[in-house]
């Protein structure tokens, strides 16, 4: 069978959750998102949930041993190829995915960095909005809803994520030039590293993609 797991790499923002969704849904994949999961959790208020609050308000990192615990649980049950989005987000976490990958015998196809420039990212965080109901994601500026911030999906109000304010995006990008950006290395040495512009149109985006999943 044909290997299709990937890791979507990438800055806050750059449209890993998106290009994720479209393609999972196309390709029938699971896609695997830490920052969905983890905003689930504070929302019901789990023991998971009352740990991560405090590092993701902040727009830091959530401490590696509790992410790599969540991954395991995630992949127990894996029978589909699988797509994760926003993980691993540091050099330990990467080194603890390919152990349990390995383990597992599910080697990753590649890993698919979407570049864009921090400009144009604070732009499109700013202008973010995500439907607090259904979970759908619009950009005000590139992908606005149709009626005015309510989701075309249920019509629930748009709202804006906690995390997608100037303070916490200053942050957040810190973060990830600090300790994510390091991880475009380590998988460009394992040559897994496929580099894609994320700046065009979402469509081209999803056909770039493609093109390497169907390599
Ligand atoms: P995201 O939706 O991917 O932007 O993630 C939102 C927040 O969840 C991040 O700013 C972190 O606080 C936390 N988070 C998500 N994934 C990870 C991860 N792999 N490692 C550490 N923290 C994470």
């Amino acid at each position: 069978m044909a290997i299709l797991n990937f890791v979507f790499l990438g800055p806050p923002g750059a449209g890993k959750g998106t290009q994720a969704e479209i393609i999972a849904k196309k390709h029938g994949l699971v896609k695997i998102s830490t920052g969905d999961i983890l905003r689930e959790a504070v929302k019901n208020g789990t023991e998971l949930g009352k740990l991560a609050d405090g590092y993701m308000k902040r727009g830091e990192l959530v401490p590696d041993e509790i992410m790599l615990g969540l991954i395991e649980e995630q992949l127990a049950n894996i029978d589909k190829g699988f797509i994760l989005d926003g993980f691993p987000r540091t050099v330990k976490q990467a080194e603890g995915l390919d152990e349990l990958l390995q383990k597992k015998q599910l080697p990753l196809k590649a890993v698919i960095l979407l570049d864009v420039p921090d400009e144009e990212i604070v732009k499109r965080l700013s202008a973010r909005r995500v439907c607090p109901n259904c979970g759908a994601v619009y950009n005000l500026l590139y992908n606005p809803p149709k009626n005015d911030e309510i989701c075309d999906v249920c019509g629930t109000k748009l709202v804006q994520r906690k995390d997608d304010n100037p303070e916490t995006i200053k942050r957040r990008l810190d973060v990830y030039h600090k300790q994510t950006a390091p991880l475009i290395d380590y998988y460009r040495a394992k040559e897994l590293l496929v580099k894609i512009d994320g700046t065009g149109k979402p469509e081209a985006i999803t056909e770039a993609i493609e093109e390497v999943i169907f390599k």
